[in-house]
Parts: C-alpha cells; sequence; structure tokens
C-alpha cells in the first residue's frame, strides 16, 4: 500500500510517503531552532510551528516522491505518546486528509513507529523477532521487548525522570553550551577524558537493580555535574569543559548499554534494536556494538535520518499493520500524551 504518514508528537513536522516497505519520500521540518532560547522545545511554539509547516511539508514530500494525493491508499498519523498540543495539529490534520480523499486512516503509536524505522532500511536483512530495543531521544529513553511489531511490543522499563537527550540538553547548559545539547557535548567530549571524572550510573547499584533492572535515572547525574563544577568554580578554578563532557557522555553510555544488554541478556534474545536521535551519538554506538559483540548480541541501527522523528516510520508502522490484515482507525480518537507502548494503534475499527 502507499501510505502518508504524518508525525508531530514533538518539535519535527515530519511527512513521510512509502509503499509497503520502500521509503519513498521523508520530509522533517523541525522547529528546534525557534526552542534555542529557552534551552528546550516549548510546547505551545511546537504546536504552531506544526499548524505552519504541514501543508507546505507534504506537498513538498508529495513532491519528492512523484505521487499525487489521489494515488494514496491510506493516512497515517502519529495519536501519541508526545506532547498533547503538537499531535492536536497532526491529528487534525491526518482526519481532515483521510475523510477528504476517502481513505482509510491508521492511527498510531510514536514509540513503535521508531522500532518501524528499521523496516525501511532497504540494506538490512528482514528484522527478527523477539528483539529488544532502546529507544533514546529527547523526551524518551524506553526499553522495549518485541515480539512482533504489530500486535506484542512490551516495556521492559524507562527513565523515571530526564530522558537522556533532555540529560544531554541540560548538561550543555551546564557548561554554557548551546541548545540542542547532545551535539555540544559530543564535539566537546572528543577532546576529553572520559574517565577524568566517575559521575554516576544511575539505578545501577545492586539495590536499584533489584527493582528498577531496566529502568533509567538521569536527575542524579545531572545534579552530580552541576554539584561538581559549582564546587570548582567556587575554589577559582576553571572547568575542564572537555573532561566534564567526556565523562558525562561516557556515563550515560554506560548504563544505556548495560541495562540493554541486560535485557538482551535476561530474555535470552541476541538482538538489539537501536533508536530515537540520541542515537546519532557515535559514542553511544561504538560502545553498543562493542559490548554486544563481546556478548553474542547484534545490533541494528536504522539509517540516522530515519532514527530522529520523522514521518516515514509512521508511514511504515501503518504499512505493517495494513499488509498484516488489521483495520483501519475510526475517526473516534484524539492526542494522548501518554499512550502506553503496548498500544500499538489505537481506535482500531471492529470487525463483523
Ligand atoms: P521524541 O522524544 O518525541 O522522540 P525529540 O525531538 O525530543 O522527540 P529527537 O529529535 O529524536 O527527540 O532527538 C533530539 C535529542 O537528541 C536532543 O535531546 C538532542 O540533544 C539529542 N541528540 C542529538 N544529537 C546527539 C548526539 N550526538 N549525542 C547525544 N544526544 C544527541
Ligand atoms: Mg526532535
Ligand atoms: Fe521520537
Amino acid at each position: 500500500p502507499l501510505v502518508l504518514g504524518i508525525e508531530t508528537s514533538c518539535d519535527e513536522t515530519g511527512i513521510g510517503i512509502v509503499r509497503g516497505r520502500t521509503l519513498l519520500s521523508n520530509t522533517i521540518a523541525s522547529s528546534m531552532d525557534e526552542h534555542a532560547r529557552y534551552g528546550g522545545v516549548v510546547p505551545e511554539v511546537a504546536a504552531r510551528a506544526h499548524l505552519e509547516a504541514l501543508q507546505p511539508s507534504i506537498e513538498a514530500a508529495l513532491t519528492e516522491s512523484g505521487v499525487a494525493l489521489t494515488d494514496v491508499d491510506a493516512v497515517a498519523v502519529t495519536s501519541g505518546p508526545g506532547l498533547a498540543g503538537a499531535l492536536m495539529v497532526g491529528v487534525g490534520a491526518a482526519k481532515a486528509l483521510a475523510v477528504s480523499l476517502d481513505r482509510p486512516l491508521y492511527a498510531v503509536n510514536h514509540l513503535v513507529g521508531h522500532i518501524a524505522a528499521d523496516i525501511l532500511d532497504a540494506g538490512a536483512p528482514p528484522l527478527e523477532y523477539p528483539t529488544v530495543a532502546l529507544l533514546v531521544s529527547g523526551g524518551h529513553t524506553s526499553l522495549l521487548l518485541v515480539r512482533d511489531l504489530t500486535t506484542d511490543v512490551e516495556l521492559l522499563g524507562e527513565t523515571m525522570d530526564d530522558a537522556a537527550g533532555e540529560a544531554f540538553d541540560k548538561v550543555a547548559r551546564l557548561l554554557g553550551l548551546p541548545y540542542p545539547g547532545g551535539p555540544e557535548i559530543d564535539r566537546a567530549a572528543a577532546v576529553g577524558d572520559p574517565n577524568a571524572i566517575p559521575f554516576p550510573r544511575g539505578l545501577s547499584r545492586a539495590s536499584d537493580m533489584a527493582k528498577h533492572r531496566y529502568d533509567f535515572s538521569f536527575s542524579g547525574l545531572k545534579t552530580a555535574v552541576a554539584r561538581w563544577i559549582e564546587l570548582r568554580q567556587a575554589a577559582g578554578e576553571t572547568i575542564p569543559v572537555a573532561d566534564v563532557a567526556a565523562s558525562f557522555r561516557e556515563a550515560v553510555v554506560d548504563v544505556l548499554v548495560t541495562k540493554a544488554l541486560a535485557a538482551c541478556r535476561d530474555h535470552d534474545v541476541p538482538r538489539l534494536l537501536l533508536g530515537g536521535g540520541v542515537i546519532a551519538n557515535k559514542r553511544l554506538r561504538d560502545v553498543a556494538i562493542e559490548r554486544a559483540d563481546a556478548a553474542g548480541v547484534t545490533v541494528r541501527i536504522p539509517p540516522l535520518s530515519l532514527c530522529t522523528d520523522n514521518g516515514a516510520m509512521i508511514a511504515a508502522l501503518a504499512s505493517e499493520l495494513i499488509m498484516s490484515g488489521r483495520p483501519p482507525s475510526t475517526l473516534a480518537f484524539g492526542a494522548d500524551s501518554t499512550l502506553p507502548v503496548t498500544e500499538i494503534q489505537v481506535a482500531q475499527e471492529a470487525v463483523a
């Protein structure tokens, strides 16, 4: 099927067009620059930006893929989780489009969409099940057990406070680096010593692991970095930005990879899929591949352009649902900012 996907859960207005498992176009307009001076995504600003970007993005995606709007077989949209106001813009547009074109509408889960991005990786062999998936972005840090993309995704653990990307953004701010912090910390860390400062690995003590084996916590790490910087500043010392950045990055990477591989080992799953914008971090990819290799686990990483938020992954998920015979969604759904990952598709039509 030819599917047009709409993604507006955060600060990217993503329009993707796929045919079956083939990517035809992936248009992304980001309002990131508008959030820069606030140091994080401002929901109201993001929603307004979506409203402005949607129409031109749809036009651009159609032009890029060389298909006409009337060729589209189905419309897909992210209904959650994400920022409520931002989601509503995409949901409203998707409903209008589906009704006016008289095409089925598939309302799907954003996090499961991140996993579906893998399907569009033309060069890779098909995704095997079960697989553990680690999704890390500015809004999420989730560890999932995927038995089947369209029917069975289980949440193993998630962050109890800040998302990993959010931690990068906050620590960058502490170091006087601009937003978004991930790439900035990466740059600074390149010449730093990752072992210079032993920053804490959240929820990794034996007592924590008993209760929160697959959960993450990054706010303690952020506070530890803040304290470390304050103490040096109070003593009139200059802050070794590169060492702080490298040591912080190492702490985040270490805990992400350790817990993901623990999940693989515990569930006897020799496969790990990575997704989300923080996967842009090369150190994270390198450490994951190296330690997974040693543990006999195969790592899959979709192309980075499909790891950040995009509409193609949403279209891909809907395409899979259609190919496995699932009925479309009714119009009786809204934006669900806390949609659980177990709800892969919402408001599915009842079959007679
Ligand atoms: P969502 O959480 O809904 O997926 P988002 O817009 O917050 O959406 P992404 O766009 O996927 O998330 O990713 C953005 C985040 O990734 C930011 O927090 C940014 O700092 C982080 N990031 C980007 N590049 C890097 C990098 N090289 N290293 C670490 N973090 C990075
Ligand atoms: Mg984003
Ligand atoms: Fe996302």
